[in-house]
Parts: structure tokens; C-alpha cells; sequence
């Protein structure tokens, strides 16, 4: 099963891919991660990214397209993917379609998490993460069970990201409505768009989902 959940930031496309990821035993490919972790190992790409990403700009098409196309490569992602952050504008996502038909491969699913600006600000600017586990967790919408330690893992370390403070966030959605959603029209027009209400309880999202995709036809 090969799927693109789309979205503005804070739509919720990490925590519910994490979900499919289980649940249907294929891979979670977050862009956003990935930069990270090369901004983290001061690799040539992490050095270019770096400013681009605390600014809440989108770092460029060629980046990112060579770096999705050498990931879909990997053996892991022979069982189906779940695509979370690619792609970001009509480009990256032409790119997509191309390489996978070269494969002979396409995309099962397009679906966009729906979810008001109002409310993506105060679930960004509220987010941290625990260090050892990966665990998300919110200020207000979901703290620890107890003050400091990981419900998960137990672990006593978190991090916030660099770009979600508020300033950023605001950089981020205009990234979006200009440079992302324009991807909307795109995939709708082949008919492959479809939404899930991203404003309602984190598990009602994933019976939303899972609805669709179980309706999917196998292959
Ligand atoms: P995310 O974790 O998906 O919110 O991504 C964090 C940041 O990484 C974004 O604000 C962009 O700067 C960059 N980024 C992630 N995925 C892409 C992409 N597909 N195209 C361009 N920039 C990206």
C-alpha cells in the first residue's frame, strides 16, 4: 500500500502514519525527519537545509525529490509507504508519480488531514517529544502522566523543535497555502483526493483512515 497523507503542520500526519505504520505493516517516510537528522549530522544537505527549515521555508525541490527517490529504493519500502511531509508543492509531486510509474507502481491513497490554522498554532507551539522514545506530547492537549517522565519509556529527557515556536509556525502555514496546497487541485483532478476531518479526536482520525483504507483494493 502505497499512501501520501497531506496537510498543513500540526495536522496530525506524524502521529496517525506512526499508527498506519503498525497497523498495516508499512513504512512511515517523513521528510521532515529525514532533514533533520541530516541537519543533526552536519551533512552537506543539513547544511543547506538548516536556515531554510528554522525559517519555516521549504528547503528546495531537487533536495528533496533525490532524497525521496533514493529512500523509496530501500528494500524496507517494497510492503508500501507512507509518505508524511513529501510532497510539498505540485513539483515534488509530479516527481512522484513519474518515478513511481517508472516502477510500474502508484499511489493507493492521497488523503488530506483537514484542520483550521486557529487551531494547528496552538497544537505546534504546544509540542515536545521525548528524547529516548519519541513519544509526542502536548502542553495543554496531551501532557505526561506525571510531570517529567515518559509515559512510554520512563525516560526524563525532551526536546521541543527549533520551528515550532509561534513566529515559525505562521512561516510555515504561509509555506503551506501557497506552496502545498496548490497540490490539492492536482491530485483531486485524477481522482485520487480524499479528506478526513483532522479536527476531531486523535483516535477517531484513525478509524477514519483505517475506513479507507480498508475499503482499498488489495495489491
Ligand atoms: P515537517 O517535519 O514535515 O514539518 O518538516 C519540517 C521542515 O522540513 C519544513 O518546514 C521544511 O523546511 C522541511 N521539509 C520537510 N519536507 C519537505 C519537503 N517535502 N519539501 C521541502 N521542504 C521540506
Amino acid at each position: 500500500m502505497r499512501l501520501v497523507l497531506l496537510g498543513p503542520p500540526g495536522a496530525g500526519k506524524g502521529t496517525q502514519a506512526k499508527r498506519l505504520e503498525q497497523r498495516y505493516g508499512i513504512v512511515q517516510i517523513a521528510t521532515g525527519d529525514m532533514l533533520r537528522a541530516e541537519v543533526a549530522a552536519g551533512s552537506p544537505i543539513g547544511l543547506k537545509a538548516k536556515a531554510v527549515m528554522e525559517a519555516g521555508q521549504l528547503v528546495s525541490d531537487a533536495i528533496l525529490i533525490a532524497m525521496l527517490e533514493a529512500r523509496i529504493a530501500r528494500p524496507d519500502c517494497a510492503r508500501g509507504f507512507i509518505l508524511d511531509g513529501f510532497p510539498r508543492t505540485v513539483k515534488q509531486a509530479e516527481a512522484l508519480d513519474a518515478m513511481l510509474a517508472q516502477h510500474r507502481m502508484r499511489l493507493d491513497a492521497v488523503i488530506e488531514l483537514q484542520v483550521n490554522d486557529a487551531a494547528l498554532v496552538e497544537r505546534i507551539a504546544g509540542r515536545f517529544t521525548c528524547k529516548t522514545c519519541g513519544e509526542g506530547y502536548h502542553d495543554t492537549f496531551k501532557p505526561p502522566k506525571t510531570a517529567g517522565t515518559c509515559d512510554r519509556c520512563g525516560g526524563h529527557e525532551f526536546t521541543r523543535r527549533p520551528d515550532d515556536t509561534r513566529e515559525t509556525v505562521a512561516a510555515r502555514l504561509v509555506a503551506y497555502h501557497n506552496q502545498t496546497a496548490p497540490i490539492l487541485p492536482y491530485y483531486a483532478a485524477t481522482g485520487r483526493l480524499m479528506s478526513v476531518d483532522g479536527m476531531v479526536e486523535m483516535d477517531q482520525v484513525t478509524t477514519a483512515l483505517v475506513a479507507i483504507l480498508d475499503q482499498l483494493p488489495a495489491g
